[in-house]
């Protein structure tokens, strides 16, 4: 059978470009590897930007809800910060991806599972995709398989990706929960170069990981011990301990070409600075189904207007997120000092987490700070002394060489 789109890999990215596609009357396939409801290494925090971008409420999976946050700075004296509004859904993905899944179909897309994805032979309007024996031909084909994907290598679409890393595991707290974390989320920050670790309260349990630049993969479990004693656990009580990558897209890394499209961390759209790989799967695989649905409908005669949309919104934005962090983690304790003395980080944290404000548009207000910022950030990903100052190894390109003149006249609108 042929179908107007084929999306490979079912999580917030796959699912939500199906279910999109699928609404708007077009024949979609989903296929994925895994049997649902199936869970995925990741901490489970929907922030209300990601979850207001949905048509549809997490309440039926959402565990608990932080207004709240707890900062401490290399598992010393913390402190608590608290908002009037909700800052972030405390989800399990076992349960969140099912709704996900479950509203794609209900939609009217298909779902075939176990299905892994070996072969695809490309064609000028169609794509054959082959998996567990039988092939399926769409116009279109979307690379959805998160940060361990083949989509993009089976099609021949160059992806550069730096890799972060992190690791999480659950403790079940003896008696009662701990009321201090009921609606409370814990970040340690400066722990680990490059990501920070974290506490995630769920209904009956907590998660507890942490992120870092791929180098220290070896050295994350030990730490991952210390902030479990650290928050007042015992590592021995974890359960479910696993680690995976964290994709981020580098400069003139593929996003599509011709009729196949990649979305999510398959495209490494994840935020470097924060983590976060939610928000952009779903942005992503709404712009993705956005262009899709011009194109079946004959309203386009190209796809490009995906690239369009990724580079010059959520792209751009994920770019500012990875200066952000080029500066963080140079001196996160000055970041933590703000935080603790002044109103300003916190306000600004709680925006952007809510979806009121982007990073870009903190730039965008703040003309000199976006030079600042951007001149930091080269410095870093050109200086050995500030690379091993922020414990980076791999810095990648400095970053405003390679916008182009178009992202540099947008951004300055
Ligand atoms: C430890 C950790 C903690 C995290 N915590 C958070 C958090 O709290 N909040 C947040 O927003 N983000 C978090 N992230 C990031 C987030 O998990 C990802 O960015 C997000 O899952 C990306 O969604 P996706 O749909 O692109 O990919 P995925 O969710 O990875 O889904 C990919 C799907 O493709 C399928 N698949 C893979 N290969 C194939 C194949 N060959 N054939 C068929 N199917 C295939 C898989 O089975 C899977 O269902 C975390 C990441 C990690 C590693």
């Amino acid at each position: 059978m042929r179908y107007d789109v084929i999306v490979v890999g079912a999580g917030p990215a796959g699912s939500t470009t199906a279910r999109e596609c699928a609404s708007h009357g077009l024949s979609v396939l989903m296929l994925d590897k895994a049997e649902f409801p199936r869970d995925k290494p990741c901490g489970g925090g929907v922030t209300i930007r990601a979850a207001n971008l949905l048509p549809f409420d997490l309440t039926s999976v959402t565990e608990r809800t932080a207004k709240g946050l707890h900062f401490s700075f290399r598992q010393g004296n913390g402190f608590n910060r608290t908002s009037e509004h909700d800052l972030v859904y405390l989800t399990q993905r076992l349960k969140l991806d099912q709704l996900l899944v479950e509203k794609a179909v209900e939609s009217g897309a298909s779902l075939r599972e176990r299905c892994f994805i070996r072969s695809v032979e490309r064609q000028p309007t169609r794509v054959v995709v082959r998996a567990n024996g039988c092939a399926f031909e769409g116009s279109v084909l979307v690379g959805a398989d998160g940060a361990n994907g083949v989509t993009a290598r089976l099609s021949g679409l160059k992806v550069r990706l730096a890799q972060g890393i992190a690791m999480e595991g659950n403790i079940t707290p003896r008696g009662r929960f701990p009321s201090e974390w009921e609606n409370v989320v814990g970040l340690d920050i400066g722990c680990t170069p490059g990501g920070y670790g974290w506490l995630f309260p769920k209904s009956d349990h907590i998660n507890i990981g942490m992120g870092a630049w791929r180098h220290f993969g070896p050295s994350l479990k030990e730490s991952l011990g210390r902030l479990v004693r650290y928050y007042g656990f015992e590592p021995a009580d974890i359960w479910g301990l696993r680690g995976h990558h964290m994709p981020v897209r580098l400069p003139g890394s593929a996003l599509m070409d011709g009729n196949i499209l990649l979305v999510g961390d398959a495209a490494g759209l994840l935020d470097p600075f924060t983590g976060e790989g939610i928000h952009s799967a779903i942005w992503s695989g709404q712009a993705a189904a956005r262009a899709i649905s011009a194109y079946i409908a004959s309203k386009s005669d190209n796809l490009e207007e995906y690239r369009t949309d990724v580079e010059e919104g959520l792209g751009l934005d994920l770019k500012v997120s990875r200066q952000y962090q080029d500066l963080f983690h140079l001196t996160p304790r000055f970041y933590m000092w703000v935080a603790k003395n002044t109103s300003v980080l916190w306000g600004l944290t709680c925006r952007l987490m809510r979806g009121d404000q982007t990073y870009c548009g903190v730039m965008k207000n703040h003309r000199k700070l976006e030079t600042a910022v951007e001149l930091i950030s080269d410095l870093v990903r050109v200086t050995p002394f500030l690379q091993r100052r922020s414990g980076m190894k791999e810095p990648g390109p400095p970053q405003r060489f390679f916008l182009s003149g178009a992202h540099h006249r947008q951004r300055r609108q």
